[in-house]
């Protein structure tokens, strides 16, 4: 006689082990895993005779602090990136190691900048540099017609409940969705009380401390 599976033997070796969901959080780009503003200040000191300091920047609307306006900045942002320098900013510290602390700890994170899409190509071959071999998925606040779209929303979108962050404004708006913000201290991101919800903190090292 031949013997053969029970049927119940039979389907519960079908069942998988579903892996839980991975808790996803949004994480910036420009000032949070990138050293864009030091880079970017020293080329246009270079090119437009400015004398500015990582430390004048009271606020992130670059056009303001190196004294022109918003279309002018834009172009100036496009020359650098045609100088392929976007391609040279340096890593922030530590933001290697915490994206890696992030994944141990079961968070999916999810890259969210408010960069402008014609410079996703640039963007990518950053990301392959610096964080070879890491799933990070892109997204860009931008709408269609590549018009900012509150971060909040984007957040929403993708399922991110906290986000990593060093631009005030964004930090206010996702706070005010219920998003738990991380915000990296910063010259430009000072304010005098914060909400409950947004966390001021010097480190990514702290980041990993208190997401625990
Ligand atoms: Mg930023």
């Amino acid at each position: 006689m031949v013997w053969k599976k029970p049927a119940r033997y039979h389907s519960l070796t079908k069942i998988k082990m579903k892996a839980p969901a991975k808790k996803v959080i949004a994480v910036d780009i420009d000032e949070v895993l990138a050293d864009f503003l030091s880079y970017f200040v020293y080329f246009h000191n270079l090119m437009y005779k400015t004398s500015a300091k990582r430390e004048d920047f009271k606020n992130y609307y670059l056009h303001e602090i190196l004294g022109t306006d918003r279309d002018e900045m834009h172009i100036r942002y496009l020359e650098f990136k045609t100088f392929s320098l976007l391609e040279r900013l340096k890593p922030i510290k530590g933001a290697h190691r915490g994206i890696k602390k992030l994944i141990e700890l079961g968070y999916a994170p999810h890259l969210l900048t408010a960069r402008p899409k014609v410079i996703e190509k640039e963007t990518r071959k950053w990301l392959d540099i610096h964080f070879k071999g890491i799933d990070l998925p892109l997204h860009f606040a931008r709408d269609e017609r590549d018009k900012f779209k509150k971060k909040s929303i984007v957040c929403k979108e993708i399922g991110a409940k906290i986000i990593i962050e060093d631009h005030l404004d964004n930090a206010l708006d996702c706070s005010e969705s219920g998003i738990k913000v991380f915000l990296i201290d910063a010259p430009w991101n000072q304010s005098e009380s914060l909400p409950e919800n947004v966390v001021r903190v010097k480190s990514w090292r702290e980041i990993v401390e208190k997401i625990k």
